[in-house]
């Protein structure tokens, strides 16, 4: 299993780019080696950030525990080329996955710059970003074994259709802001000579104002409109994983990049099934002369009933299985088994004849 990125970086499974690139800050800060920190830690670190920091390696890491770069660096990924066709049926349509924050070298050298106000770089204004949103999808056990195509409508902020998401009223006049000249950023004093850069507070990080607000949206440059959208629910997905739909969260002003949309799957029990992993466990009572002469069963599996030779001599809680009857694995192309567990049942009322011909086996 891979390692927490999460727990590494200290956010929480949902946290924006914006808090991610914040946390990272912080920790590089800590942990750079030039500044005596450790640098084993610090290069957990910039992978974990490698990873989340990057829109689409976050998105693999989120559903498969892993990226593709570490699934073919780790090896004997069988049916690789699925495992990839299946992220990106996955991956919004409008494929908005760009605009994410990679990682290289460069970036931290910009970041001491940034740290300690020497950054000569200028920083282009302040880019929105619309906010996730997080919600819970239940299904049935059937769906979640073969997957299932759902209907979400869902109550969202989208690009207002009146200033394209720019907040100003058609024909406004926009001028560029006064207080940072255009960058959307001013530099805040930590004394020491030191200073971070913070979003300018009189255009709010715009780097320009708009004259006259868009009266539909009021200035936002989103409407909350009635959304629908068809989801593509994955065979073999679990009870309690989360789907994340990169850019299908809230929509963002000023040509800012959407949030993302979180469903959690609760996945419905079935009281004839038990679901382990990919295999699926199921109980059947046989009588002792089943068990002790051997017979021909029915088992009810998820693709319907099939037959289970019971051998003769067969022991109370042996456990039949049957090949590929169980869960498609989400990460490959192989279904799970049907896990039998036979339970004698021991005579109970027995007449004298039968007693005496059980008698008559010990001897
Ligand atoms: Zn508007
Ligand atoms: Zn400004």
């Amino acid at each position: 299993m891979s390692k927490d990125y999460y727990q590494i970086l200290g956010v929480n499974k949902g946290a924006t780019q914006e808090e991610i690139k914040k946390s990272y800050y912080k920790l590089a800060h800590e942990h750079h080696p030039h500044k005596g920190g450790d640098e084993s830690k610090m290069k957990e670190v910039n992978e974990a950030y490698g990873v989340l920091g990057n829109d689409e390696k976050r998105q693999q890491y989120d559903q498969f525990g892993q990226t593709f770069d570490q699934a073919k660096a780790g090896g004997g990924m069988g049916g690789f080329g699925d495992f990839s066709d299946f992220a990106k049926a996955y991956q919004s349509g409008d494929g908005n996955t760009g605009g994410g924050f990679s990682f290289n070298s460069q970036d931290l050298g910009d970041m001491f710059g940034d740290l300690f106000g020497g950054g000569a770089r200028t920083r282009s204004a302040r880019v929105v970003q619309g906010a996730d949103i997080e919600i819970d999808l239940t299904i049935d056990f059937q769906q979640a074994v073969f997957g299932v195509d759902k209907e979400l409508k869902l109550n969202k902020d989208k690009i207002c259709d009146k200033c394209k998401g720019e907040g100003g009223e058609p024909g406004s006049k926009v001028t560029t802001c006064k207080t940072c000249k255009g960058t959307g950023q001013v530099v805040k004093s930590i004394g020491f000579g030191m200073g971070f850069p913070s979003a300018c507070p009189t255009c709010d990080g715009q780097g320009k104002t708009i004259e006259k607000k868009c009266t539909s949206c009021h200035g936002k440059g989103v409407t909350k409109e009635m959304d629908m959208m068809g989801v593509k629910i994955p065979a073999g997905i679990d009870n309690g994983q989360t789907m994340r739909l990169a850019g299908k969260g809230q929509a963002a002003p000023k040509g800012g990049r959407p949030g993302d949309l979180y469903l959690r799957i609760r996945v419905l029990p079935d009281p004839r099934f038990h679901r382990d992993g990919s295999n699926i466990k199921t109980k059947s009572h046989i009588s002792f002369s089943q068990a002790a002469l051997g017979d021909k069963i029915e088992i009810e599996t998820i693709d319907g009933k099939v037959k289970l030779k019971i051998p003769e001599g067969t022991q109370s809680g042996k456990i039949f299985s049957i090949k590929g009857k169980g869960v498609q694995q989400l990460q490959g192309r192989n279904r799970g088994d049907h896990l039998v567990e036979v339970i004698v049942e021991t005579p109970s009322k027995l007449n004298r004849k039968q007693k005496q011909a059980l008698k008559d086996l010990d001897s």
